[in-house]
């Protein structure tokens, strides 16, 4: 339930990638702390479902189906949330696919569509949001990954995606800072959700498995706290980047 002392009442936020794991949770963290939170992805029932939650409890919720990786799918998502709300304060680039391989297996459709929504999409969907983030001295949120900072074997196309989120966010950075719209980089370390469903390399897939069964992960919680952290600080605080790595978790 949202009083007036929450941090983010008035504030209208996008969270892309809503329908599960880190979106899901960031959208209804949002939503806890007083903003109008639109949320998206592909699947729609799962968008409503979580829409409905975030009402139940007294927020407000507006869903779009949406493929971040299709342009103008990317120009109407932002447009329907102005259209709806008037304005756009928090904008935050989560949707993304972790399609593991070493360079010499891997398929050049799965580095293809991760190039195409975890980094391409990203940014798109950041200069489509920017006009109206300048106008509100607003704020972006970039979800990176550990794997933007350091380049394991078999992250290939993945690391190279999420290294381009930590370039392309410093290089906003320091495009935006002056119109008082802030960046922050959000790196995880292994968080416990559906990322690993869509790995198409077998061996890969079960290592994955594997390290979570061995492993205390982070939950999706843990990141959408860190995610509010950044969000909720006063204007002249702009939290530029956050690695939040498992305790378990060396590299
Ligand atoms: P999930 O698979 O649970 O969530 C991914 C989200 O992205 C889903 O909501 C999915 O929705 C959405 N998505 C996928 N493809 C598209 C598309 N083409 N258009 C729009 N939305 C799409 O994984 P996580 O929550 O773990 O991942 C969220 C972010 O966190 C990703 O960027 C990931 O790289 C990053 N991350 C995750 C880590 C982890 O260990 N889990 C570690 C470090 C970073 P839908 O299928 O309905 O479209």
């Amino acid at each position: 339930m949202t009083s007036a002392n929450s941090p983010l009442v008035g504030k209208v936020a996008l969270v892309t990638g809503a329908s599960s794991g880190i979106g899901e949770a960031t959208a209804a963290a949002l939503a806890e702390a007083g903003a109008k939170v639109a949320v998206a992805a592909r699947r729609a029932d799962r968008l409503q479902a979580l829409a409905g939650r975030i009402e139940k409890t007294g927020g407000k919720a507006l869903t779009i189906e949406a493929d971040i990786a299709k342009d103008g799918d990317v120009t109407a998502m932002v447009d329907k949330v102005v259209a709806q709300w008037g304005r756009l304060d928090i904008l935050v680039n989560n949707a993304g696919i972790m399609l593991l391989s070493p360079a010499a297996e891997a398929s050049l459709e799965d580095w293809r569509r991760m190039i195409e929504l975890n980094l391409l999409g990203l940014m798109a969907t950041t200069k489509a949001a920017l006009p109206h983030l300048k106008t509100a001295k607003g704020h972006i949120v970039n979800v990176s990954s550990v794997a933007g900072r350091v380049a394991n074997p078999g992250a290939t196309g993945y690391a190279a995606t999420k290294f381009g989120v930590v370039a392309f966010s410093e290089s906003l950075r320091r495009e935006v800072y002056a119109d008082k719209v802030r960046v922050t980089v959000i790196e995880p370390g292994l968080v416990r959700t559906e990322l690993g469903d869509h790995i198409t390399n077998a061996e890969f897939k079960a290592g994955l498995e594997n390290r979570l069964a061995t492993m205390e992960a982070l939950t999706a919680g843990d990141i959408a706290n860190a995610i509010l952290y950044a969000v909720s600080q006063p204007p002249r605080v702009n939290v530029n980047e956050i690695l939040i790595r498992p305790t378990d978790q060396e590299r």
